[in-house]
């Protein structure tokens, strides 16, 4: 501990100090089975990670995808280990510090990561008694809509899905494509939702030949654009595509870390950034930077995840161009209540809490 006397901070809001920590795995069932190219998810195993001071709890969560080599128990694995590196350190605002020992203890799991830099994150803002966008330097008055997820199912249960989600006041809508009938689905979406900005995600599902015939007609449906329309591990793929898609093209699959930012330059329009992929708030920040850099549009998107993790990803809204941010919405219950988005507007003004905002429901 460092003697009080000998702080240069009067308020007692840096120095080493004590901290505990856990972590708690949550089985959140959803809504209804939300279904995409690759298959079907009935529940999201997420990991709650908390990180306390003595007088704040700072709260992340980790939300772990298959697709990118973990699980819920994987994550389990290796928070012990991640979690005492922030024990180490001491100093809830020495995030640098932080970031560069957990990269030590495990060099990928980004989802186990993320919980604990946001948990991080939170706990500073905390200390310092602001919101966490405050933390970083953001400005709350840059907004924007976040997109509600349509996921596949049959085209008449689409377009129930979608008037649902219009009734409710979603503007901004996504829908997954990826079937063996993709234009009756779009169809069917357009048709219940005409005055919607549409997005689609293919999820990896066309090869580059159908994904530009596929574009072709959705610009007709007035497609804002297409998220990750061939395989991942088909960068050529990806260009080809890009160069000749009637509608603009975003990078999920093929946008995971910062190094992946040149690589995509020259094959999309837009990077789609994920905090489980890239492993914490401030790495997506470097991301975000590293794609207008690079001439690309921005995005921030979400696995199915709960407010402890989600509310973070509301705090970086001044920096995107695009927000898909609904994981929590398509969960039964969510243990966290996180930053209110009525209707997909982020409006970080009203948020009246320091931190992420997240807290139990
Ligand atoms: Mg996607």
């Amino acid at each position: 501990m460092t003697d009080p006397a000998d702080s240069t901070d009067p308020g007692g809001a840096t120095g080493t100090t004590s901290l505990t920590t856990e972590f708690e795995r949550v089985e959140l069932p959803l809504k209804t089975p939300f279904t995409i190219s690759r298959g079907t998810q009935h529940t999201a195993d997420n990991v709650v990670v908390r990180i306390e001071d003595g007088e704040h709890v700072g709260v992340g969560a980790a939300a772990p995808s298959r697709h990118y080599g973990e699980t819920a128990a994987t994550v389990e694995a290796v928070l012990p280990d991640l979690l005492a590196a922030v024990e180490a350190v001491g100093d809830p605002l020495a995030l640098d510090a932080v970031d560069a020992r957990l990269d030590r203890v495990v060099e990928r799991n980004p989802a186990a990561k993320a919980a604990v830099r946001i948990a991080c994150c939170d706990l500073a803002a905390k200390r310092l008694d602001v919101p966490l966008y405050r933390l970083l330097g953001l400005d709350g008055s840059r907004t924007v809509t976040s997109s509600f997820t349509v996921g596949i199912d049959d085209p008449e249960r689409m377009a129930e899905k979608t008037r649902d989600a219009v009734d409710a006041g979603y503007s901004v809508l996504k829908t997954k494509l990826g079937t063996d009938d993709d234009e009756a689905r779009l169809a069917a979406v357009r048709e219940a939702a005409p005055d919607a900005r549409l997005r689609v995600d293919a999820n990896e599902a066309w090869t580059p030949r159908e994904a530009v015939r596929n574009c072709a007609w959705l610009a007709e449906y007035d497609v804002e654009f297409c998220e990750q329309p061939v395989p991942a591990d088909h960068p050529e793929g990806l260009r080809y595509v890009y160069e000749r898609s009637a509608v603009p093209i975003a990078a999920d699959e093929s946008c995971v870390t910062l190094a992946d930012v040149p690589r995509i330059a020259d094959a999309c329009d837009i990077a789609n950034v994920k905090l489980m992929k890239c492993g914490g708030p401030r790495q997506a920040v470097e991301l975000f930077h590293a794609a207008r850099a690079h001439g690309l549009e921005t995005m921030l998107g979400c696995m199915i995840e709960t407010n402890a993790a989600i509310a973070a990803s509301v705090h970086l809204a001044p920096l995107l161009d695009y927000a898909d941010l609904d994981g929590s919405l398509l969960l039964d219950s969510d243990p966290y209540d996180g930053v209110p988005m009525p209707g997909g507007d982020i409006d970080l003004s009203t948020v009246d809490r320091p931190g992420t905002g997240a807290r139990r429901s």
